[in-house]
């Protein structure tokens, strides 16, 4: 029998449809997606790393299949694609995918939550393009990132989606050999997937999303009981991406049985009816960073981490609020850091003055008056770095990074870790390549909201998620203003949500 042929290839991006300041944040450019995009040979070389190419380069050699690369296109979490950069990524996917035909199967690494200008559903869009070249009878399986806003038209154009099960997404890799393999049983003709999908109206709270704490811990547990019904092949739960006024935002469960509708739609529903009876579990208090600090020097555990989620650059921030540095400063809380600043400027400034200088600089604060003002700080430069490294995980592990130029600066025991990409803290590695200990820290503050406890729960004595007065909150009734086009009622902004479980939309092609 001849060795089945699998299309492996992606197109990732988070859409951020708004910040406090601006409806329409920065768009995200063909450049921004060139700079992460790899293609055919260069794919078929990856299998190492934790991502969801990764696994799939991984699962397709583990069962066999012979793998075709098509395209792996990423850019980081930024405004809606420009229609042309759309249709530039797309089609150079389908074009790879058209000329690569007949192939058994298609793995896809979708973000899902990828807005495009005029195309709530980018994701979607790309699914159905996919399904149309490849007709009816080829198997399309995709993987998505938790915080993904799935739809019915993603449902309807694939046979199989599978969401990550961790924040911080430590099961990247893991998640798609296991998507991988249900596409090699499909073709063997062992299974025959049948999936049902539900939307669940409801914003879920970003500090109550890390599973590694209840009550997510206790969603993960649900999902791992569905997995050991007879008959169950998959079951997901999308917590979604809120930041974006959209007919697509919000929860979402989904179940693949082997060949069974009926049970498919059975424990769709059950899934959704039990994360929509726990509807309240999943919103989380605000908490300021002074706030935070009380309880943190009360419980004495250090260091403290403060996770500045108002101003986390994975979610769409900009990353150069000062809030927190000027807090550590005035308090001289030291010694601390601040990870990172994305303050171009600064980087640059310290690269020029050379390791061991003193500088007279602003951190931060230039993007936005809401960010600001800048800091101004007399800086002892103890690093310069172009910014390149690899992640050492869990999440990310074995993966490159590039934050550009870098400097490591300090003013009496607060330390600053300045770069000029906007990326967020996701483990130790890049502040060790720069000699900068963390474990020596009492205090940290990370831009980032729940993958930097990737590399630093590990070593934090308390964690405390704070909404500082910048760009995100997980408040979302502060936002209600900012939703328009839901298109229906939606916990927690409204109280009173219909819902019904009627059977998925999702009828088969
Ligand atoms: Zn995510």
């Amino acid at each position: 029998m001849r060795t089945a042929r699998i299309a492996v290839g992606g197109i990732e991006h988070e859409t951020c449809g708004f910040l406090p300041w601006t409806d329409d944040p920065a768009p995200t450019t063909l450049e921004d997606f060139r700079s992460q995009t790899v293609r055919g040979a260069e794919i078929a070389r990856l299998g190492k790393a934790n991502t969801i190419v990764d696994g799939f380069v991984r699962g397709v050699r583990e069962n066999g299949l012979e793998m075709v690369p098509l395209l792996w296109a990423r850019a980081f979490t930024g405004g809606a694609a420009s229609r042309a950069t759309f249709e530039t990524v797309t089609s150079e996917l389908l074009d790879l995918l058209r000329n690569a035909m007949p192939v058994d199967g298609v793995l896809l690494s979708l973000h899902g939550s990828f807005a495009a200008e005029g195309i709530d559903d980018a994701d979607g869009a790309v699914l159905s393009a996919v399904r149309k070249l490849v007709g009816p009878d080829c198997p399309v399986m995709a993987v998505h990132d938790m915080h993904c806003n799935l739809t019915v038209e993603m449902a309807r154009a694939a046979d199989v989606l599978v969401v990550e099960r961790t924040y911080p997404h430590t099961d990247m890799a893991e998640r798609a050999v296991h998507t991988t393999r249900l596409m090699a049983r499909t073709i063997a003709g062992e299974i025959r997937p049948r999936m049902a999908f539900r939307s669940i109206p409801l914003l879920w709270s970003a500090p109550k999303m890390m599973t590694a704490d209840p009550p997510m811990r206790d969603a993960i547990g649900k999902l791992e009981e569905l997995d050991q019904v007879p008959g169950v092949l998959s079951a997901s739960l999308g917590v979604g991406y809120q930041p974006i006024d959209s007919p697509v935002v919000g929860t979402s469960a989904i179940v693949v049985t082997d060949a069974n509708e009926a049970l498919a739609e059975a424990r769709a529903d059950e899934l959704a009816q039990w994360v929509w009876e726990r509807r309240k579990l999943w919103q989380a208090e605000s908490l300021t960073p002074e706030a935070a600090l009380l309880l943190g020097e009360k419980a004495g555990k250090y260091p403290i981490i403060l996770a500045d989620q108002g101003d986390n650059t994975g979610g769409g921030a900009p990353g150069d609020s000062t809030e927190i540095l000027r807090l550590f400063l005035q308090r001289r809380l030291t010694p601390s850091a601040v990870l990172y600043m994305v303050d171009p400027e600064t980087a640059a400034q310290a690269t020029t003055a050379g390791v061991g200088a003193e500088i007279a600089v602003g951190v931060g604060g230039k993007s936005s008056e809401r960010l600001g003002p800048p800091v101004p700080m007399r800086a002892r430069v103890r690093a310069l770095s172009q910014g390149r490294f690899t992640y050492d995980g869990p999440m990310f592990a074995h993966a490159p990074e590039d934050l550009g130029p870098s400097a490591w600066i300090e003013q009496d025991g607060v330390h600053v870790v300045v770069i000029s990409r906007r990326v967020q803290p996701i483990d130790l590695a890049f502040c060790r390549s720069l000699g900068l200990d963390c474990r020596a820290m009492r205090h940290i503050s990370v831009k980032s909201t729940g993958h930097f406890r990737s590399g630093f729960a590990p070593i934090a004595g308390s964690i405390f998620n704070v909404i500082t007065k910048t760009a995100l909150s997980n408040d979302y009734r502060q936002w209600g203003g900012r939703f328009k086009r839901l298109g229906r009622k939606i916990y927690p902004l409204h109280e009173d949500v219909p819902v019904s479980w009627s059977r998925s939309e999702t009828a088969q092609r």
